[in-house]
């Protein structure tokens, strides 16, 4: 190997030096369904890290739908969506949800990831502005740093540090406003009705990565625009479809112009074959499932607000979050380590977020909720988490 490459690899010491302590929590290899219990070693462990919060991973519908397109369609494009890799049932896709979001059009992207690299490099060049709240995703700093435009950050949140940020540009100039609807880590949202009147004030335009919020807000999970009935108002909703569309893929929709425009100007688009037909069908299966049978939705969110209570009566502190996303703000990274360890060993599955993600000072496990958890796996899961953390102050 080459001597810099070698070295350079051997000064990455932190992920060694978490395994020497025997603290390592990623990749944990599961070998069972994304389900509300999945198995770790032979062992039945609750699973509260998962994001498919309508719990549709493993529907019958869902399965059945992907299993019939295989059968049809084959496993693989073989192309990107450009050329020969367009299936009647990616427009069909695209088309449904244009119509749940209340787009005019919808574009399919392999991944999230990809839909947001590919729309914001794609939108903004060299005398554009990208400005993006600090706690955005990590694919939205990527898509910015892959843009040749100009990319600016606001606290988050923080209405004051976007307007100061705008107040400075040209009047003229392209300027989008980027948040996410649900912040990944701390599970609250962005203040979509302020940020309107902020981007009205100085023409800016607003992009709104909704991965967190589809089928969680809004009218059978349309998001955070049709939350704040402002979905007007927004000129991009982004979504992927790992989370409560129970696949893998994503999207972007808006209006006619901007989507033909993407069509021929996102790279990771073009230059990347399209979702596979199984992807493709498992998403369209649980768009039916979210159209037309709310109660997925409806227990979500009864089994958040009770995780939500339990966790607050053990006093434990859970930030600004009003989502499915609950954190427990540890404050330390090895104490968080060590917690999602005892955790794993008592038989629950949490995640790890710690630096770089956020500020040590603002280390967490997070909480995801989903509408298949039972309260007894939720009151287990709390109990637990609430005798852990009296085991690791002692
Ligand atoms: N945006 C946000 C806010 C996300 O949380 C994620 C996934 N963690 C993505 C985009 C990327 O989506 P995907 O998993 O489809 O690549």
């Amino acid at each position: 190997m080459q001597k810099a490459l070698q070295e350079k690899i051997a000064r990455f010491t932190d992920a060694e030096q978490v395994k020497n302590l025997g603290l390592y929590p990623y990749f944990r290899v599961i070998s069972s369904e994304q389900d509300t219990e999945v198995m770790i070693k032979g062992k039945h462990v609750l699973m509260f890290g998962s994001n498919s919060y309508l719990g549709l991973t493993n529907h019958p519908k869902v399965k059945e739908a992907s299993i019939n397109a295989i059968s049809k369609y084959g496993t693989g494009c073989a192309g990107s969506r450009f050329l020969n890799g367009t299936l009647d049932i990616h427009v069909t896709l695209e088309e449904r949800l244009a119509r749940f979001t209340g787009k005019d059009a919808a574009l399919l992207f392999s991944t999230g990831f990809q839909a947001n690299l590919g729309v914001l490099s794609g939108i903004i060049g060299r005398k554009d502005y990208l400005i993006f709240d600090e706690c955005n995703h990590a694919s939205i700093i990527d898509g910015g740093r892959l843009s040749f435009g100009n990319v600016l950050k606001f606290s988050h949140n923080s209405m004051a540090d976007l307007e100061k940020k705008l107040k400075r540009l040209p009047g003229e100039v392209l300027k989008l406003i980027v948040v996410d609807g649900v912040f990944s880590m701390e599970g609250d949202m962005a203040k979509l009705p302020e940020i309107v009147a902020i981007a009205d004030k100085y023409g800016a335009g607003i992009f709104v990565d909704d991965a967190h919020s589809l089928g969680v807000f809004g009218e059978n999970g349309a998001g955070t625009a049709a939350h704040f009935g402002l979905t007007d108002k927004v000129d991009l909703i982004m979504g992927t479809f790992s989370k409560s569309f129970a696949s893998l893929g994503g999207f972007v929709a808006g209006g006619f112009a901007v989507i033909d425009y993407l069509k021929h100007h996102a790279r990771s688009l073009l230059f990347s074959a399209s979702m596979t037909p199984a992807s493709v069908a498992s998403a369209l299966a649980a768009l039916d499932l979210m159209e037309n049978e709310p109660e997925h939705m409806e227990r979500l969110w009864l089994n958040t607000e009770y995780a939500r209570d339990l966790l607050l009566k053990e006093g434990l502190d859970i930030g600004n979050t009003v989502s499915p996303i609950l954190p427990v703000y540890i404050r330390d990274n090895t104490k968080t380590f060590l917690l999602t360890k005892y955790l794993l060993e008592q038989g629950v599955f949490v995640n790890p977020i710690v630096s770089p993600a956020v500020s040590s000072s603002d280390s967490l496990i997070r909480l995801s909720i989903m509408a298949t958890h039972t309260f007894s796996q939720i009151e287990e899961a709390v109990t637990k988490i609430s005798q852990a953390l009296k085991q690791i102050a002692k």
